[in-house]
């Protein structure tokens, strides 16, 4: 579903990706950990094109990510992503929230939208607070309307950028259920996280990040029982 090759990607003179290089597979769910300032968003960013990569590539569904701009708009419907601030539009209810982007790019009608955006609220258990704004709702529940919203393009791929970090604690049962739920479903999913239970039970592969490269890419089970690096025993150290 997503092939990365040698992708390189500089801020200035600081090299942030160093020619990192997986292929992710439909319907995989990876778990990306790794100190901050590692990679990790930069990384995502990169896959959906809110960061340019100098060089390398990048296939998404067979579609090569690069200036045209016929390629990104294919790629865009195909990837989802989910932030850890949410970035729901304050002037719009849930549900217009959830709606606007099949309106507005896949033409979708607004009653059918609409009720297709009722539907995936249901299904993050907020059918209740659709004619809300996001203001009104808690963190944990915004963030649900945020994985709602990203789904109503029934994207391929989602990528979620720590997106329980923004949450009181006791906010993130409710979104990682959300998402555990989603993994069954079939959807490729990368997600970078900071929550070790979600990555071992729900993840079927994890990536180690550290210092802009891929240090270690295997099984959760792998990962947390027998630790190639001296590094990443020490990032496990820290975040267990
Ligand atoms: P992570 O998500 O693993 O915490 P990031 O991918 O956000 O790390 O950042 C990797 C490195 O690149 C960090 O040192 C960060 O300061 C730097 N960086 C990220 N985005 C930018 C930017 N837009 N301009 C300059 N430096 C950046
Ligand atoms: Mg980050």
């Amino acid at each position: 579903m997503i092939e990365a090759q040698k992708v390189s990607k500089h801020f200035g003179s600081f090299h942030a990706l160093k020619e990192v290089s997986a292929t992710f597979y439909e319907g995989q769910v990876t778990a990306i950990i790794g100190p901050s300032g590692s990679g990790k968003s930069t990384f995502l960013r990169t896959l959906n094109r809110l960061e340019t990569h100098d060089s390398g590539s990048i296939r998404v569904d067979g579609i090569e990510l690069n200036d045209d701009l016929k390629n990104l708009d294919a790629i865009r419907r195909e990837v989802g992503m989910v932030f850890q601030s949410f970035n729901l539009f304050s002037h719009l209810t849930i549900l217009r929230n959830v709606a606007l982007a099949p309106i507005r790019v896949r033409k979708t009608s607004p009653a059918e939208a609409e009720a297709k955006a009722m539907a995936l609220l249901e299904r993050v258990g907020l059918a209740d607070q659709a004619h809300k704004y996001p203001v009104q709702l808690s963190g944990g529940q915004q963030q649900r309307v945020a994985i709602a919203r990203a789904l109503a393009m029934d994207p391929k791929v989602l990528l979620f950028d720590e997106p329980t970090s923004a949450l009181d604690p006791e906010m993130v049962n409710e979104v990682l259920a959300v998402m555990r739920e989603l993994a069954h479903t079939g959807i490729t999913m990368l997600v970078v996280t900071h929550e070790m239970g979600f990555a071992r039970e729900v993840a079927d592969r994890i990536i180690f990040f550290d210092n802009g490269v891929i240090l270690e890419d295997t099984t959760p089970e792998a990962l947390f029982t027998q630790p190639a690096h001296e590094r990443t025993k020490a990032f496990l150290s820290q975040v267990k």
